[in-house]
Order: structure tokens, then sequence, then C-alpha cells
């Protein structure tokens, strides 16, 4: 677990209470990237970033989406999801207390509607006009103030939303990041974090979690015969049978380049041969067609190893006996299984 970024929600707020007034000012969007890169500044905890754009700021430099950008790559690398949370979740806290006070204004200054409501009445039919006009007048200005708050509610109200967009363009952002362009499938970074997941959230009685490593056949001969493009195309109809293979706690990883991953949470190791034995036979099956002309490739295999967790072990030694028994599927002649031994 990274601890640098383990702020609490009300250090979180401060810093965004420092950092919007110096994000309005700059040209790029209030996206994502440019809340973790301001965050990360007014936060002091980034030397460099921080050296940085003090200088460009002594220099007049305003930043735009480029240049934020630049310095989030530059010096905060990659999106990390505690930081992202961090950052919205104070920001949805600044707004939170803002819209509440707004209210409780708003509240006040109904109550102080109906008593000069009611005054005005009394008044208006046993006082003299004068004194009735005056009231009116206070009257009036009061309905102004309840405007002026409903607006400052609805701005609020409409920050709120865009908060919640926000949150969705993080969730989004960090989706994106663990995922694999070429087939949809987790890619290696999203599949350790789940295998991570799993073990430290393992209960020490269950069994499981299973893994299984699935690794083409032959994939050079596959380029070096039909083309790159051709290469692309099996290796999307490979993980598209993992995808159909699977369920929904189950997670299918593109870990390599025509090496895939599954985790298989509690499920031993009978059950993992049964998966892995399905996908062997449907890619075996397959016929993929190239796009120009249209000639069916047959003799796509694939070899797999699949292992059952072993209680005490660390994810690599796991990963490590499912590799193991798939050089040995690959050593017997590939287009079969090899289950480690437990
Ligand atoms: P083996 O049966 O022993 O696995 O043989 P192999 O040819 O599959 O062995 P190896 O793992 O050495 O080769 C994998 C090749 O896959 C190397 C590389 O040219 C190719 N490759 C890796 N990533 C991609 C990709 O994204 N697209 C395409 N088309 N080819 C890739
Ligand atoms: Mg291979
Ligand atoms: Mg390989």
């Amino acid at each position: 677990m990274d601890m640098k970024y383990s702020d609490s929600i009300e250090k979180s707020a401060e810093y965004l209470r420092m950092a919007l007034p110096l994000m309005s000012k700059q040209a790029a969007g209030l996206h994502p990237v440019s809340y973790a890169v301001w965050y990360e500044y007014v936060s002091g905890r980034n030397a460099a970033l921080k050296a940085r754009i003090d200088e460009a700021l002594r220099g007049g430099v305003i930043f735009d989406d480029a240049g934020t950008h630049e310095l989030f790559h530059k010096h905060i690398a990659e999106l990390d999801q505690s930081l992202a949370q961090r950052v919205t979740d104070g920001f949805q806290k600044v707004m939170a207390d803002m819209s509440h006070s707004a209210s409780q204004a708003n509240d006040h200054a109904h109550q102080v509607g109906n008593v000069l409501d009611r005054l005005s009445e009394d008044l208006a039919s046993s006082a003299g006009d004068k004194l009735g006009a005056g009231m009116e007048t206070l009257r009036k200005q009061t309905r102004n103030m309840q405007g002026a708050v409903s607006v400052l509610r609805e701005r609020l109200d409409e920050s709120r939303r865009e908060i919640e967009q926000l949150r969705h363009e993080v969730a989004k952002a960090r989706e994106d990041a663990l995922a694999d362009g070429l087939t949809g499938l987790v890619n290696r970074r999203g599949f350790d974090m789940a295998l991570n997941a799993q073990l430290s959230a393992r209960d020490p009685e269950e069994v499981g979690p299973s893994l299984v490593i699935v690794d083409i056949d032959f994939f050079k001969r596959v380029n070096d015969n039909y083309g790159h493009l051709f290469g692309d195309k099996v290796i999307r109809a490979v993980a598209q049978i993992l995808k159909d293979n699977v369920k929904g706690k189950d997670t299918a990883a593109r870990y390599g380049g025509e090496e895939f991953c599954i985790l298989l949470p509690e499920t031993p190791l009978d059950g993992a041969s049964y998966v892995a034995e399905k996908i062997r036979a449907t890619v075996e099956k397959c016929r993929i067609k190239r796009v120009d002309s249209k000639e069916t490739v047959a003799n796509v295999t694939v070899s797999l190893g699949a292992a059952c967790y072993r209680r005490g072990e660390s994810a690599n030694d796991f990963l490590g006996r499912a590799d193991g028994a798939l050089y040995k599927s690959k050593s017997a002649g590939r287009n079969r299984i090899t289950l480690a031994m437990a």
C-alpha cells in the first residue's frame, strides 16, 4: 500500500481550498489531471514539481492543458488511485460544507421573511401607512436576499453535479490505466492488483484462488506467416474465448504479448483444470479468417498451466508455479494443460 497519499479527508479539503484558486488561474480545464497536479503542488511534498511550478509562475507562465499534462507525466507519472480518491473526496467535502452553510442561510432567511410577512400584515391593518411602507421595504429586501441565497444553492448543486462527473472521470481514467487496449481485458498491472487484493483479503480456511496461464503456441510463426495484423486478430480471438469462459468474480488478463492469466477466486485445482480444458478445446476448434484473402487459418492452439494457491506463498511464487506448469505443457508438445503440484 502506498502510504504517501494517506491524508485525512480534512487535510485533503484544506489542500483543495488552497489549490482551487491557483488552479482557476490556469488555462487548463478542471480535470483530474489538473486537480492532481495542483493538489500535489500545495501539499509541498513533491519538491521537484514545486520548484518547476514556482519558477514558471515567477516567469508569468499560465499552464494550459498540454503544460499541465506534461507536469503530471513528468512529476506524478501515473494516476495514483489513492491520490485521485483523496482529491475528489476532499473536494466533495469542501462543496458539501459550503452547500450546508448556504442551506442554513436560506432557512434562516425564510424564517425572517415569514416573521416579517406576519408583522407587516399586522401593521398594515393596525398601524399607520408610514410604518407599513417601511416594513414593505424590509420585506422586499428579505425576498431579494432569499433570491440570492437560492441562486447560490443552485450553483452549489451544479458544482456537486460537476464533482460527480469528476469522480466518474477519475474512475474512468483509472479503469483505462488498467485495461489492455488491444483486447479490452485487464492488463498486467490490473491483474497484479487483483491478485494481490485477492491474496490479502483471503480467508485462511478457504480454497483457492487458482491461476491459469495461457500462452499461444508458435505465435512467432503466426506472425511470420500471416503478418502482425493477423497476429493481433488471433490475440483478440483468444481473448474473446477467455472472456466467454470465465464468470463474474474471475479476472482474465492479457499478461504479456500473447500470454494471458486468469484468476479464479475460491476455486480448487480441479475447477481451474476444467476452465483450462474448456479454453484449450475451444481455441483448438476455432477458425480465424484473414481479412484480405478470407482464407481461414486453422491450427491456432494454446498451452496452459494451472496452480491452486498454497497457503502462505507469495504472489510471485504462486505465479511461478503456474508458469512452471505452462512450461511443462510446452515441452511436452503444446496444445495441452498441466496442473502444478499442490
Ligand atoms: P511458444 O509455443 O513456445 O510459445 O512459441 P512462440 O512463438 O509463441 O514463442 P514466444 O513467446 O517466444 O513468441 C511470442 C511472439 O509473440 C514474439 C512476438 O513477436 C509476438 N508478439 C508479442 N506481442 C505481440 C502483439 O501484440 N501482436 C503480435 N502480432 N505479435 C506479438
Ligand atoms: Mg507463445
Ligand atoms: Mg510467450
